[in-house]
């Protein structure tokens, strides 16, 4: 999706879907320069920058895609690209870190000096805010959360690791391990099939459906995905020590029931000081990452 975004985070125009990548980069971003050319029809509005959020490990310098995993891209030089399709200059940025930036300058973490985002979604990610400044790290893939150890000699991620929080709790490891119990008690796995038409075609939305309407096998993924959270989201806020952590994506939509289970967690478990932690569910939904890329191309030092 593209939009026109104004000082204040508003979207003032939009065009365009969310951009699925099966299709490989050259699709995508025809697709996105399409959009974008499509917001600015009848416009009397020029952009001063343009901003483009994606789910990848990116070097803001060159606007490439170093490495994106879960859409199968390695050094793409996104920004490049775009700005040839638009002729007008282009920055790339993770969009978990967009997120966060939106939620932080216009969102839920509004005035907070010290936060943490954490995006559930296909993926997990986020990005830290501390002492009032958006954390970077050596090759700006500072808050990789998802790829924190859960399991040790856990389940493969699509990552070179094992046992990742996202091989459990993303919402493709939540779809694999439903999968995998159905295998092993198809009886058991019967009515979550037929809901999803076949067993491959089953996602962590399936299986959230199906936990509402009492399977018992979906409600065994569900208390087990929420031991996974409670796990990983303990060890982010021991190391961060947001005072406010903001939980967004696709999975709290479909599970809002997670906030009070983390939350609980976070009591009970994190070390004292951090236990404190205010939870709060992120305000900007999916157009996060349009706003915070909007925000990153206007004022990269994000004054
Ligand atoms: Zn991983």
């Amino acid at each position: 999706m593209s939009g026109l975004v104004a000082p204040d985070g508003t979207i003032t125009r939009h065009s365009g879907r969310h951009v699925h990548a099966n299709d490989g980069p050259g699709h995508v971003i025809r697709t996105l320069a399409r959009s974008a050319r499509s917001c600015l029809e009848d416009s009397s509005e020029r952009p001063v920058a343009v901003g483009v959020a994606v789910a990848a490990q990116v070097d803001p310098r060159t606007g490439t895609v170093v490495h994106a995993p879960n859409l199968g891209w390695r050094d793409v030089p996104l920004a490049r690209r775009v700005e040839e399709e638009l002729g007008m200059p282009v920055v790339v940025i993770n969009d978990a870190r967009a997120a966060t930036i939106a939620e932080w300058k216009y969102g839920a973490g509004r005035g907070a000096r010290d936060l943490f985002c954490l995006f559930l979604g296909t993926g997990i990610g986020g990005s830290a805010v501390v002492g009032g400044r958006l954390l970077d790290g050596g090759t700006h893939a500072l808050g990789e959360v998802g790829h924190i150890t859960v399991v040790v000699g856990g389940r493969r991620c699509h990552c070179p690791n094992w046992g990742c929080f996202e091989a459990y709790a993303g919402g493709w490891a939540i779809a694999e391990r439903a999968q995998e119990a159905i295998r092993a008690d198809p009886i058991a796995g019967k009515s979550l099939v037929e809901r999803a038409g076949s067993p491959q075609a089953i996602t962590a939305q399936t299986v959230f459906h199906a936990y509402r309407t009492g399977d018992p096998l979906a409600g065994r993924i569900v208390r087990e995905t929420e031991r996974f959270l409670a796990d990983g989201v303990i060890s982010i806020v021991n190391a961060f020590n947001p005072s406010v952590l903001i939980l967004g994506g696709g999975l709290l939509s479909g599970m809002p029931e997670f906030v009070p289970v983390v939350e609980s967690a976070i009591r009970a478990r994190c070390q004292p000081p951090a236990a404190g932690a205010h939870v709060l569910v992120a305000r900007l939904g999916e157009n996060a990452p349009l706003v915070g890329a909007a925000k990153f191309a206007r004022a990269p030092n994000l004054g």
